[in-house]
């Protein structure tokens, strides 16, 4: 880690598929340790900021930097190597693969350093002691909220500066959302910076400091969680609807 500017900084973020750009000019920024919310309704272009990050879309204009760094150019494979990592949508699992080998996974760039990785591993069992008793188990076996600790999991891995999560609590039941809610909360604690694209208000306004709203791939809003706690968001749901 390093510098004591904001851990990621997007500015005048455009970039899309194809000829056409699906999200425009967008600014954010997620401080050290602060967990920021992405909101919108389904289409608004959350999940390509997110790509844009890792570099899975290249940015037509502006900058993305981490930690200092300019990353907007870098191949994604050297963004993964410590700069940013990503939660995907529906969390790709290796589900023939036992958990731990899943979790070893996000930390090929490192497979050289054993100790390094045996270190990770250890501080990842100790925030989700699930993980270590089902650390031999095919992730098939486990249950939808636990699946989604080992997609974080193997996040930390790769002990990146910001992690980056798509939509965790989706088609999830609502015991496996509040264990999701609950891993999030004990990452925050560890002082971890966050990115969380979610649909649930609730959800975000609970785990983050920060909400921002995209719709039609520009940000029309940001608000603190307190303000989305206290019920002050009726905004937020005109523009979810
Ligand atoms: P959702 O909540 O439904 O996941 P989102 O806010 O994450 O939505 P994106 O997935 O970023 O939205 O999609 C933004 C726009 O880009 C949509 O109009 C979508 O159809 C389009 N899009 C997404 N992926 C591609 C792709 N690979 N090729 C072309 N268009 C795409």
């Amino acid at each position: 880690m390093s510098g004591t500017g904001p851990v990621l900084q997007i500015e005048s973020l455009s970039c899309g598929y194809g000829r056409f750009d699906v999200v425009h000019e967008v600014n954010l920024h997620v401080g050290r340790g602060e967990a920021v919310a992405l909101l919108g309704p389904n289409g608004a272009g959350k999940t390509t900021v997110l790509r844009a990050v890792m570099g899975l879309v290249r940015n037509r204009r502006g900058s993305i930097v981490v930690g200092g760094t300019d990353i907007s150019d870098l191949p994604t494979h050297r963004i993964a190597s410590g700069h940013a990592a990503i939660a995907p949508e529906g969390r790709r699992l290796f589900t023939d693969l036992s958990v731990e080998d899943n979790l070893i996974l996000g930390a090929l760039h490192l497979r050289r350093d054993r100790p390094r990785v045996q270190a990770l591993l250890a501080s990842v069992y100790a925030l989700f002691p699930v993980l270590k008793a089902y650390r031999r188990r095919r992730s098939a076996f486990l249950s939808g909220g636990e699946q989604q600790m080992v997609a974080i999991g193997r996040m930390l891995m790769s002990d990146p500066e910001i992690l980056l999560l798509d939509e965790p609590s989706i088609a999830l039941s609502p015991v496996a959302v509040e264990i999701v809610a609950r891993a999030l909360m004990a990452l925050r604690e560890r002082g971890a910076s966050l990115l969380l694209v979610e649909q649930r208000v609730d959800v975000a306004a609970q785990v983050c400091d920060r909400l921002y709203v995209l719709r039609h791939g520009e940000i029309v809003e940001e608000m603190s969680a307190e303000h989305a706690r206290r019920g002050e968001h009726s905004m937020i749901d005109t523009y979810l609807g």
